[in-house]
């Protein structure tokens, strides 16, 4: 028996724990940044499934909507957008390993040149499959991750341009350090990243795309816009710290929803969930959710996040289970089985943020959005309502 071939029905399908994804709210963000940003174009951040949101969906659906390009960190993400039919311009960030160079040109997928040997990797693959590859050169401005150090950045200048294969489509650098109360390292890396751009500027053969500024910094430092940004965070409407609203408006797309599979009323003093790390202060109700840290939803969350059922909120008592959470409703809260329950998301006049459940576990809103894995189905909202097919 051949294996089975991948199938857009998934096994997840009836599972009532959903990340429902607002295509429309999606887009708004996407015009919003755009406006905020014009005349500079803007490079759609997409990698990591999309944070969350499904790789393929989130990136037709900005494709759709007129983003310049996408930006995703692995080759084997590029591809999967190419085969999906993705036909803008894809950059990878991430550092290049000399196999996989045949794959970014035989997809047409942008190149990040981090050095002058991978520069000169990158020539001689393309002079051997008699392709031009198309490339972003990365400058380190003071993340010490990957890229030619500012301050030594002109060899891979000159060896750009003497490249006959290739063609230099940008050059960029990434933020280390945004902090809307403290810009100094921000503008230090910006200032370093333009001054070195000048030995290239005034001899490249052709224009190419300037770009530093992922959500944080296009929002704290307008000089930081260039030719391009790069925002992933803002465009699923999530900010990145508190007095970042003012900015730029954006609407959140995801919303983590679940339903009420049991009910119990738990015994004063009795403990709770794996190691029993809360007992009951008085009899009272609780109801268990089926999500768990295998779906994503973190561990160390456990009796610190709230949920919202029938409007109100109520906190997660006892450690979060692989599988399954039990919530506290309190001694005359009021839950059935199959009431809907929100452990991200808006109902009413109360609100569970991303930001509020980073903030709890002392991480980025980045992570709590990008670990919500495959076992949870993703809900597509359009203009005319939800999407009956769902992805993983
Ligand atoms: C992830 C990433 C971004 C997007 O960052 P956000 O904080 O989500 O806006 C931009 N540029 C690079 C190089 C990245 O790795």
């Amino acid at each position: 028996m051949s294996p089975a071939a991948p199938s857009t029905l998934n096994t997840f399908d009836h599972r009532p724990t959903c990340a429902e994804v607002d295509l429309g709210a999606l887009c708004h963000n996407l015009n919003a940044i755009k406006t905020f940003v014009a005349p500079s174009k803007v490079m759609a951040v997409v990698k990591a499934n999309g944070y969350g949101h499904g790789l393929e969906r989130t990136a037709l659906t900005l494709q759709g909507a007129g983003v310049d390009s996408l930006g995703v960190a692995y080759i084997e993400e590029a591809i999967a957008l190419r085969r999906s039919g993705i036909t803008i311009p894809i950059l990878v960030f991430g550092g290049l390993l000399q196999e996989q160079l045949e794959l970014y040109l035989k997809h047409d997928v942008d190149v990040t040149a981090s050095s002058v040997s991978k520069l000169e990797q990158i020539e001689a693959t393309a002079q051997r499959l008699n392709k031009r590859a198309r490339v972003h050169l990365k400058i380190d401005t003071g993340l010490e991750r990957i890229g030619v150090h500012y301050y030594s950045a002109d060899s891979l200048y000159e060896a750009a341009l003497r490249a006959r294969h290739s063609d230099v489509v940008g050059v960029y650098s990434h933020f280390a350090d945004v902090n809307l109360n403290d810009l100094a390292i921000a503008k230090m890396q910006l200032e370093r990243f333009l001054s070195s751009l000048r030995y290239f500027e005034d001899r490249a053969h052709a224009p190419f795309l300037r770009h530093i500024a992922s959500s944080s910094g296009l929002m704290a430092l307008k000089e930081s816009h260039l030719d391009m940004v790069r925002p992933g965070l803002t465009l699923y409407g999530v900010y990145p710290g508190p007095g970042y609203e003012s900015r730029l408006q954006v609407k959140s797309v995801l919303s983590l929803k679940s339903q009420v599979v049991y009910f119990k009323v738990v015994k004063k003093g009795a403990g709770v969930s794996y190691g029993h790390k809360w007992h009951a202060p008085e009899d009272t109700r609780v109801v268990t959710i089926p999500i768990g840290y295998g779906d994503g939803y973190s561990r160390a969350l456990s009796n610190k996040a709230s949920v919202i059922i029938r409007g109100k909120r109520s906190p997660i008592v006892g450690v979060v289970c692989m599988d399954q959470l039990m919530v506290n409703i309190g001694p005359n809260g009021e839950a059935y089985n199959d009431d809907e329950v929100i452990l991200i998301g808006t109902s009413g006049d109360q609100r569970v943020s991303v930001e509020e459940l980073a903030n709890l576990v002392d991480t980025t809103p980045h992570e709590i959005l990008v670990l919500l894995n495959q076992r949870i189905p993703r809900v597509y909202l359009t203009a005319a309502g939800a999407v009956p097919n769902r992805d993983n």
